[in-house]
């Protein structure tokens, strides 16, 4: 087991994975930007690093300060959390290369499962279905246009860095074709630096439902169960929840076992997650791979009874992943709370927090790094919780959800608890009846 691990993150997930270690007895090191020096994350570490100004490309994406943090402070290994630099091929590298361990995939496999086009061949390759569309990236517009009349309209134009659900356009007929095509181009340029796209057929009413996986480093791969990921607003997850209301005993047997093939066939270690659409008829596609732990990971520890981070910190350490059956018991869901306001288009709402009181109670789980008096600057993702429910049935949970919602007093600051309220209450959600469309007929301001 390592000696000590630097978290280069912030925030509920630098916590998160705090918890974990100290659980392990394993020492930890937080690095924090001027902005967050009075962050949980900087006051629970048993040590703590500035590294830099308020903007994460001087601190949360500065790979020397960062390397230089876990040096002076003696540490054998780097838990990346999600974002920043995470699924950044060449910080694992380098990880490796100053004799860090990166508690991650190795630099090939990020790279690889990276670039969404390249994923999307690797997996079809070994045989999973992937979303019909272009092989590879498209540069030339007339050539586009042809690719998306044979592939059939909808389509939908994705950017192959793609994330947060950037350098994302639909074209629904020829006419609109060029302009979002363009678009889609400009926006990946923009956002990351790489404009590079490819095509893919429009799933009409999907529903995203992916895969977690945990490999290990000889080899084996087991997948624990899925979650339902379609309430999502501009492509961006909002709530989640595992099982998938869809899912039966058959579909799971299926998509679980070409989760665990995909993984297999590129040896993937670590926890991961593998994304598919599932349409109406039930058929699923690949979707993309993420490298690294998910933010709404939680659903998935509290029904298979299992601390994910830890599990990640025990294979990146050479643990094995055991083969036992999986155990997927009752139900869990989670709720983003973002400082945003659902009244104002979600508006970013940074400031700072006068009361802070968190739900308690049977079966409700909080991460956050917030409390009274914290300042949410406004410098990162406005996410400020996960409010995690849990219990025997979906239903239950549901009621259980809005209770916890109830209870959790956040002043000072507009937050996303009030729209999640609403959706508890939604005859629709409640029957498990929706698609990623849910949120499009929405009506979030009354
Ligand atoms: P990102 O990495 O930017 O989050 P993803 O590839 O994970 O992008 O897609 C995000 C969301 O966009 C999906 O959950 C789904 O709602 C929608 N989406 C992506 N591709 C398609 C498609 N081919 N058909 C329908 N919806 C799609």
């Amino acid at each position: 087991m390592f000696k000590k691990i630097l978290i280069a993150n912030r925030g509920e997930i630098a916590l998160r994975i705090i918890r974990s270690c100290k659980e392990l007895g394993v020492e930890t090191v937080a690095v924090y930007s001027e902005a967050d020096r009075d962050s949980l994350h900087v006051k629970f570490a048993d040590e703590a690093v500035c590294i830099g100004p308020p903007p994460s490309r001087e601190s949360y994406l500065n790979i020397p300060r960062l390397i230089a943090a876990a040096e002076i402070t003696n540490s054998d290994a780097i838990h990346p959390g999600y974002g920043f630099l995470a699924e950044n091929a060449q910080f694992s590298e380098i990880c490796e290369s100053s004799g860090i361990k990166f508690i991650g995939p190795r630099p090939a496999m990020i790279t690889a499962m990276g670039d969404k086009a390249l994923a999307k061949e690797t997996m079809r390759n070994a045989g999973i279905p992937v979303v019909p569309g272009s092989d590879g990236i498209i540069e030339d517009l007339a050539e586009a246009k042809k690719m998306a009349e044979s592939i059939g309209y909808p389509v939908i134009i994705k950017a192959t860095a793609g994330g947060g659900g950037k350098g994302m356009r639909l074209a629904w007929s020829p006419d609109e074709f060029e302009r979002q095509f363009q678009m889609a181009r400009t926006e990946a340029e923009a956002a990351f630096g790489n404009g590079s796209v490819y095509i893919e057929k429009y799933v009409e009413q999907p529903r995203h439902i992916e895969f977690q996986v945990l490999g290990d480093q000889y080899g084996e791969v087991i997948h624990l169960g899925e979650r339902e990921c379609s309430i999502q607003r501009r492509h961006q997850k909002l709530i989640e929840e595992s099982p998938s209301p869809f899912m039966d005993a058959e579909l799971r047997e299926k998509m679980g076992a070409a989760a665990i093939k995909g993984s297999k066939s590129v040896k993937y270690e670590g926890a991961g997650t593998i994304e598919f659409l599932v349409d109406k008829n039930r058929n699923f596609y690949f979707m993309e791979m993420n490298t690294r732990i998910q933010v709404e990971h939680p659903v998935t520890e509290q029904v298979v009874g299992l601390d994910l981070v830890r599990e990640q910190i025990a294979v990146a350490a050479g643990a094995k992943v055991s083969k036992k059956k999986l155990r997927q018991v009752g139900h869990a869901i989670e709720c983003r709370v973002n400082a945003e306001d659902p009244s104002k288009g979600f508006r970013p709402n940074p400031g700072t927090i006068s009361g802070f009181h968190t739900p308690g109670g049977y079966g409700v789980r909080t991460d956050t790094h917030a409390y009274a008096g914290y300042t949410i600057p406004p410098y990162y993702d406005s996410l400020i919780a996960k409010q995690i429910a849990f219990g025997a049935t979906r239903e239950e949970v549901v009621d259980r959800m809005y209770r916890a919602l109830e209870e959790f007093v956040i002043e000072g600051v507009a937050t996303t608890i009030p729209f999640h309220m609403k959706v508890m209450k939604d005859a629709r959600f409640r029957k498990g009846d929706f698609d990623t469309h849910f949120l499009d007929s929405f009506n979030f301001s009354d």
